[in-house]
């Protein structure tokens, strides 16, 4: 079971902020930034690059509730992230997006 799953099954505590049938979103445990939460698919999809075909549901779900949280969040402009691989700095491989905001964000990321 991955880190994510076991918030998902409750058997870890998060501070969820948002959840429908297909994600959940809860706030990091080490915010990088003022608002900083994880939208994350029930289903585990390790990582972006093993998403196939048969994942486009999910996927599209989970940016429609990127857009659902920054709204209920009161968030106007943010950033979204999806690490990709150890390189990445990926380091639970159940696929997430990070939405970031809340202070202002420089580019590049570094
Ligand atoms: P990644 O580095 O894989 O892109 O992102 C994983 C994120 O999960 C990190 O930002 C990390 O702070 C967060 N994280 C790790 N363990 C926990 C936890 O137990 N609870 C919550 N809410 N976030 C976690």
């Amino acid at each position: 079971m991955t880190l994510f799953e076991k918030i998902i099954a409750r058997q870890i505590p998060a501070d969820i902020v948002y959840e429908d049938d297909h994600t959940i979103a809860f706030r990091d445990i080490h915010p990088q930034a003022p608002t900083h939460v994880l939208v994350v698919p029930r289903q585990v999809i390790p990582r972006l690059d093993l998403a196939t075909e048969a994942d486009v549901e999910v996927l599209g779900r989970c940016m429609l509730a990127v857009g659902i949280v920054a709204k209920k969040l009161g968030l106007s402009g943010y950033r979204v992230v999806i690490n990709n691989g150890e390189e990445a700095g990926q380091t639970v491989f159940h696929l997430h997006l990070h939405i970031l905001g809340g202070r202002r964000l420089t580019w590049p990321p570094g």
